[in-house]
């Protein structure tokens, strides 16, 4: 019951949000806004909707310009879809490489946690295709996000990451 109540309140906040594409709002606004609508379509209390903004923003759906204030783009929210491996697309990619890491070979037999990982990362351009997935265990998921964040290691894998492209883009 409380996890469909949560539902009906997060739609209620991306339907406000909707209607309000491209413009800072600030909480108050949202707030005051879901808890009259809440009451007037349930008659109930909507509770804790801090909590529910936060959940959007950490999902994406929102944008934090500041300390309580949020933003909807819609087309930030369909760029973050392209970005992102669906369930069926993972599935595809874990299936490809047989449930393994694809660097060093560590399966669930072996105790490993697998991730589905972008090739070329996210916030490289690199898109959501099977062909831009690969698994990876979170010991060389790790490795790969250090690697990245150091100078060196960021030059070395935007080499790397030239290769790739031309290979899975064709570009
Ligand atoms: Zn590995």
């Amino acid at each position: 019951m409380e996890y469909k109540n949560n539902c009906i309140q997060k739609d209620l906040l991306i339907e406000f949000f909707k209607e309000n594409p491209n413009r800072d709002i600030k909480h108050p606004e949202v707030v005051d806004w879901v808890f009259a609508t809440y009451k007037e379509r349930t008659g109930k209390v909507f509770r804790d909707p801090d909590r529910a903004i936060r959940q959007l923003s950490q999902s994406g759906f929102l944008i934090k310009v500041a300390k309580g204030i949020y933003r909807y783009d819609p087309k930030k929210v369909q760029q973050k879809e392209l970005y992102d491996f669906t369930p069926v697309q993972k599935k595809a990619i874990l299936e490809r490489d047989g449930y393994k890491c694809a660097q060093c070979g560590m399966g669930k037999k072996e105790g490993a946690e697998l991730h589905v990982d972008h090739i070329i990362p996210k916030d490289w351009g690199g898109l959501a295709t099977v062909e831009n997935g690969q698994v990876l265990c979170s010991r060389c998921n790790f490795l790969k996000k250090n690697l990245k964040q150091t100078t060196s290691g960021k030059k070395c894998l935007l080499i790397c990451m030239k290769w790739l492209r031309r290979r899975i883009m064709g570009k």
